[in-house]
C-alpha cells in the first residue's frame, strides 16, 4: 500500500510519514512526526571554534603569544558547541588542547629564561663585586 508523494510523485514506502524526496507531509502525518527534514537540516556553522582553532594554530608560529585569545575562542566555542547541534565541537578541544601546549612552551621558555637570569646574575655577582 505505498503512496505517492502529492508534490513531486515519489513513491512513499509504508509507515513514512513524509516524503524521502521532498519532506512533503502525506495525508495523515504531523509535523511533530517528520524525520525527513531533521536529515537536511546543515550544522551552523561555529565561528568562536573556527577561530579559536585558527588563532592557537596560527600562535604556536608566532611564538604563542596569541595562546591566551585562541584559548578563550576555543573555550566559548565549546560553550557555543552545545547550543550548536554539536557544530565545532572537535575543532574547539582542538583549539584548546594546541593553547594549552603553546602556553606549556611558553611557560617553560619563560622558566628557562627566568632560571638563566637568575644563574647569570647569581654567577656575575663575585666577578663584578671582586
Ligand atoms: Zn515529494
Amino acid at each position: 500500500m505505498a503512496k505517492f508523494c502529492t508534490n513531486c510523485g515519489q513513491e512513499i514506502p509504508d509507515g513514512n510519514r513524509a516524503c524521502t524526496n521532498c519532506g512533503t507531509l502525506v495525508d495523515g502525518g504531523s509535523p511533530v512526526t517528520t524525520t525527513v527534514n531533521v536529515n537536511n537540516v546543515q550544522n551552523p556553522t561555529n565561528g568562536f571554534a573556527i577561530a579559536g582553532f585558527i588563532i592557537s594554530l596560527v600562535s604556536l608560529f608566532c611564538c604563542g603569544t596569541l595562546d591566551w585569545l585562541g584559548l578563550i575562542f576555543s573555550i566559548i566555542g565549546l560553550v557555543k558547541a552545545k547550543s550548536l547541534n554539536g557544530s565545532g565541537k572537535g575543532l574547539a578541544i582542538a583549539g584548546i588542547i594546541i593553547s594549552c601546549i603553546g602556553l606549556i612552551i611558553l611557560i617553560i621558555f619563560f622558566a628557562i629564561g627566568g632560571l638563566a637570569s637568575i644563574f647569570e646574575s647569581y654567577s656575575s655577582v663575585p666577578s663584578v663585586r671582586y
